[in-house]
């Protein structure tokens, strides 16, 4: 990154963390995906009940790895071995969970969370639920504001996700959102999360990488 483009961008992150306190989210700016593992292994507490939601970011930075390692309570969603039921069972659970982890699809420079599910399960548990949430977030991520947030998950998000998990649904093959009527669409539930009234509950670490979606 040459050294305009990156006081640009470290100028906005600087202005999304300001906005973020202002609204009642904690934030955190690291430069690694280690260094951000570090971080929320510092967060957690022994024993304590982990929770996720579906994020590819998550798992980039191999945040798995530290919560299968037997000193949390972890709620495995991305078990390979659970069935349906099980998995729906322990979505159920993850809003009793101490923390939940999980990315965001993007992140405005007004301080605001935007967030789009399939299912609810995220959206939900982001807005309501467990005590703590911990978000790990790309500063790819950063956008001007909501209207910027619902164009980039039209044209780039959703149609890369429904890709990637192999949907029938149209974006998955031409890479265009058509506003589809699949049973596989994943564009259902959405959620801005504008302030916190608990301002211990969200905790936002922003990395100096490119994440997810
Ligand atoms: S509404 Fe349908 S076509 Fe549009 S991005 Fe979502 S899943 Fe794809």
């Amino acid at each position: 990154m040459d050294y305009g483009l990156e006081q640009m961008t470290l100028h906005k992150v600087k202005r999304t963390m300001e906005a973020l306190k202002h609204n009642g989210i904690n934030s955190y700016f690291v430069q690694t995906r280690e260094e951000a593992v570090a971080m929320v292994k510092q967060m957690l507490n022994p024993a304590e009940v982990v929770a996720i939601g579906g994020s590819k970011t998550v798992e980039e930075v191999g945040l798995l790895e530290v919560l299968r390692s037997g000193d949390y309570q972890f709620l495995d969603r991305k078990n390979p071995m659970l069935t349906m039921e099980e998995k729906y069972q322990l979505e159920r659970h993850s809003f009793f969970a101490d923390t939940y982890i999980t990315g965001t699809n993007a992140v405005t420079m007004e301080g605001e969370l935007f967030n789009v599910d399939g299912s609810g399960n995220r959206v939900a548990a982001l807005n309501f639920g467990p005590s703590r949430v911990i978000l790990l977030v790309g500063i790819n991520k950063i956008v001007e504001n909501v209207a910027e947030a619902e164009k980039r998950l039209k044209t780039w998000v959703s149609p890369a996700l429904c890709m990637s998990l192999g949907r029938k649904t149209p974006c998955a093959v031409t890479g265009v959102c058509v506003d589809c009527a699949s049973p596989e669409r994943i564009c259902n539930l959405y959620s801005i999360i504008r302030k916190q009234r608990n301002t211990n509950r969200m905790h936002l670490i922003f990395i100096n990488d490119t994440l997810g979606y």
